[in-house]
Parts: C-alpha cells; structure tokens; sequence
C-alpha cells in the first residue's frame, strides 16, 4: 500500500484525490490530511479514511478538528509547520500538494528535502522557484510527479523517455510542447472585461475548481503559470511552449517529438483521471473517469491565443522570458491583485495593471535566487502589488 499525505484535503483536488482512494481499496492508506479552515469536512475524511495526522492549517479550526475527532488522529501544529511536518514525516510515501499559491512553498520543499514522491498540483511554487526545486529533487533522490492536467499529459505522453520515472529533461527530445487552455470565464465574450463581475469570472466553461485558479483561468494568468510551470518541469525554453485555446477541454496538452511526431493525451476534463495517475504512477490500474466519447465531443478545435486581450498571458511570458526572480514577482502580484478583485477592491482589467507595475519596479537580473531569497523577492513583490491596488 502507498502511504498518502493529502496537504488541500477539502479543495477540489484533495476531494477527489480521496475519490480515487475510495475508488481502489487496498491500494492507498491515508497517512495524512491537512486543510485549511473547513475542519468539519476534514474531521469528516479523517474519519472515514482512518487519517493518521491531520492538520488544520487555522488555529481555531485545529481546535474544533481536536474536539470533533476526540482523540482519533495524531493532530500536527496548524499553519505552514504543520504542513512542512506532514510532507516530511517518515509514514508517508507520496505527498500530494493541492495548496493554493505560495503557501505550498515550504510544505514541497521539506516533502522534496525528505526524499518524497510529489504529485504537485500546487503550480505557483514551480512558478516562483522551478528550476531550484527541480535541481534539490535531484539532489535529494526525490521524485515529481505532475498532477495538473496539462503538465500529466505531457508526462503521460512522454513515457519510456524518462529515466528518473519523474519529470525531467525533455529538452532534446521534444521540439515543442502544445499545451492547450480552455480559455477561461470570458474568452467568448465580446466587447470590454472592464464591468466583468467576480460572479461571472468563477463561472469556468469546463473545469470545477477553486475560487483562485478559476480566477487565474477568466485572466489566462493560469495557462502562463502551466507554461512556467512546465518549462520548470521538462527544462524547456519558453520558445519550446505552444499555447493553443482548445475550448472543448479533451486534448490536455501534446509533445511534438524531435522526429516531428505529435502525441497529445485525451480524455473528458475530469481530474480525477491526471491525480489517479500521479497516485499510481508507473501502474494503469482501472477507470474511474467517464469514457471519453469523442462524437459526443464534436468538433475538437484550437485558436491562437490573444495576447492582447488576456494581457496576464504576455506578462507571464515576459516573466518566464527576464527568468531569475521575475517569475516570482509574477506570482506574488497575481495572488494579490486576484484578491483583490474577488473582495470587490479592483476591477477584473485591474489585475494585470497591478501585475505589470510591480514587475516594472523590480530590478531583477537572470541569476536563480535561492530559496530563501525567492521567499524575500514574494514578501516584497506582495507589499508592492499592494501599494500599486492602492492607487489605482
Ligand atoms: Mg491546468
């Protein structure tokens, strides 16, 4: 049995992730649970899946988990120590990270210091410091395995090409990766995004997700962080990313081998499908998806994305582009400006305003900062994109 540490337990990914458990008995003992503030959901998947540590990452939902469990479960310290503690924590054997943005940080970097298989749904620390968690992977013997589903197909489609059984170089083998988006919330739509309400942007087309990168999706700032993300992952160059809108959401991304050969991975959007396959990862094991039924899809179809209209594509572009702490920075004024306009604070058009002055006033080179250096670069990044919401 693999001993599985869920750090995001009660977000999308985490909740199905535990499908996937409940799904293939005797395959997977719950050795972890953490989440953030919702501890009756928590308590509830501690119970049913005899959890061996759980942790709340909100001090007064860690009190409420202690009361609600009553004894049942070794209860680890709330906020990122519990998390670190969890993802390094000798009973588990894959860390699963489906964290929202930077706080994941700390939490991938102690699961990959403690040897650890990672299935990373958590993207923003790829984004912020990849090719560094990448080189301590190495270092450490540690495995990642992607559990985005645009990342998972490019892994899935790549198979027999990596030696390490996780990401890796790709750099010679693939020409390019065609790494598709649905579009988002609003790429549809005509005319101005000024009036856009938040209610509309959480409406995705395809996916069900969490609030943030619903978000990060209605901006296209998403598929610029996969394309980071990925460059990280594969050691690509940015020129190596294609992003392509497929509105349908069946093809999940594709390489073109160096031959000229065009894989692509298919399958309904359901994410259950790419987290099952990092959890058992090499095995196939059985469905628990709907088949796919490519008539029933239609007419597959691929656009050029808009540059100009989605302006978080071209500002993620020009972040993997500077590279050193520019990535960084992108993502620390993503988190805040997203913020912002989810508390009503901004306009949707806002965000990559306040994106685009922060990046301006950092004065970055292309050296990789260090970890704790990243973390510095994130702090300070975050101050400015306040300052920057506040004078708009
Ligand atoms: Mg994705």
């Amino acid at each position: 049995m693999k001993r599985i540490a869920i750090l995001g337990s009660t977000g999308s990914i985490g909740v199905n992730a535990l499908h996937v458990v409940s799904e293939m008995p005797g395959e997977f003992e719950v050795a972890g649970l953490a989440a953030h503030s919702n501890s009756k959901l928590l308590a509830q998947q501690a119970r049913k899946h005899h959890a061996k540590l759980v942790s709340a990452f909100e001090p007064e939902a860690a009190v409420r988990l202690k009361a609600d469990l009553n004894g049942h479960a070794k209860h680890l310290p709330s906020g990122v120590e519990g998390l670190v503690e969890m993802a390094s924590h000798p009973s588990v054997d894959v860390v699963l990270t489906s964290l929202v943005g930077g706080i994941g940080f700390a939490p991938l970097l102690a699961a990959i210091r403690a040897g650890k298989t990672v299935a990373l749904a958590n993207k923003e620390p790829m984004v912020m410091a990849g090719q560094q968690f990448m080189k301590e992977a190495a270092k450490f013997g540690a495995r990642i395995i992607p559990v985005d589903s645009e990342p998972s197909a490019i892994f899935q489609c790549v198979q027999g090409h990596l030696p390490n059984q996780a990401a890796g170089d790709l750099s010679k083998l693939i020409r390019r990766v065609l790494l598709t988006a649905s579009g988002g919330a609003f790429y549809k739509r005509e005319g101005s995004l000024d009036d856009v309400t938040v209610e509309e942007a959480l409406n995705h087309p395809t996916w069900k997700m969490g609030k943030k990168i619903t978000l990060d999706c209605a901006t296209l700032m998403n598929k610029g962080f996969e394309a980071i993300e990925i460059m990280n992952l594969f050691s690509l160059k940015r020129e190596q990313v294609e992003i392509l809108i497929h509105p349908q959401s069946i093809m999940h991304s594709g390489v073109e081998f160096s031959d000229g050969s065009v894989l692509a991975q298919m399958s309904p959007p359901d994410m259950k499908l790419p987290i099952q396959y990092a959890m058992t990862y090499p095995a196939r094991t059985k469905r628990v998806i709907e088949p796919l039924d490519l008539v029933k899809a239609g007419s597959l179809t691929f656009l050029k994305p808009d540059f100009h209209r989605f302006p978080c594509l071209a500002l993620a572009n020009e972040a993997a582009t500077v590279g050193g702490g520019m990535p960084a920075v992108l993502n620390a004024a993503d988190e805040v400006a997203v913020s912002a306009f989810i508390a009503g604070r901004i306009k949707f058009t806002d965000i990559p305003k306040i994106i685009e002055a922060t990046m301006k006033k950092h004065n970055g080179n292309a050296d990789l900062p260090g970890f704790d250096e990243v973390l510095e670069i994130d702090a300070w990044a975050k101050a400015a994109a306040e300052e920057a919401a506040g004078k708009l």
